[in-house]
């Protein structure tokens, strides 16, 4: 198979490492390309053990971090919007879907991914880039666009759609390292992983991706094995 481009459509520095890993240190090690487009710099966030920072400060420090972790998943591009982190809401819906069509655009991606309708964890930015993703893909206003995924939580199961699970195998590592990178949410990291051992949490021996949408079907009832499964 000729060689794909997978985009990852996020909102906050982190998420790409939390819950999608394995999923992008496999499609690096096979070959494909990996791009990941975050919408905010995550500038309203926690600081960790890191002491106080301003917002600015915080956003700097955030961007070297994703940096960090991208080197070590093998992302080929990252892309930040830098919109209001947890303001997502108050951003025009089509100028945040212009952006994401655009960035897709630009690296023709086969395949992309983003978050479930709950956002995985709930939080508000999430569920806003949600529908943002489904408008541009669903319009197909991205054509290269074959497959849409949804980034569930590594237990999810579903009798109806497909889900592509991912197991940590020899991916732990890096997720580990990676994870270490993001140092100013290490106590948002400790508190859904533990303390980052080289054993594999047992609650996060996989991570999950339901295909909601494949060239105008949503949610086809089939099986697959892959995300690279009948691309044309
Ligand atoms: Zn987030």
């Amino acid at each position: 198979m000729k060689h794909k481009t997978i985009a990852f459509i996020y909102a906050h520095p982190d998420d790409e490492t939390f819950s999608s890993s394995y999923l992008i240190r496999q499609t690096v090690d096979e070959g494909h390309r990996v791009v990941l487009l975050t919408a905010t710099r995550g500038d309203a966030g926690k600081t960790g053990r890191l002491g106080s920072m301003t917002p600015q400060e915080l956003a700097a420090r955030r961007e070297r971090e994703l940096e960090q972790a991208a080197r070590i998943l093998g992302i080929a591009e990252v892309r930040q919007l830098g919109l209001g982190d947890g303001k997502l809401k108050d951003v025009p819906a089509e100028e945040l879907q212009k952006q994401i069509a655009e960035f897709i655009a630009h690296h023709n991606a086969e395949v992309v991914v983003t978050f479930p309708a709950d956002g995985i964890s709930g939080h508000k930015d999430h569920i806003v880039i949600h529908h943002a993703v489904n408008a541009v893909v669903f319009s197909r206003r991205t054509p290269t666009v074959q497959k849409l995924y949804y980034n569930q939580l590594g237990n999810y199961q579903s009798e109806s759609s497909s889900v592509v699970k991912l197991e940590a195998g020899g991916y732990w590592e890096a997720k580990r390292l990676a994870l270490q990178a993001h140092e100013s949410q290490i106590l948002s990291i400790e508190r859904v992983f533990g303390d980052l051992g080289p054993e594999v949490p047992p609650h996060h021996r996989f991570e999950a991706f339901e295909l909601a949408w494949e060239r105008g079907v949503h949610f086809p009832p089939k099986t697959e094995r892959s995300v690279w499964n009948d691309l044309l």
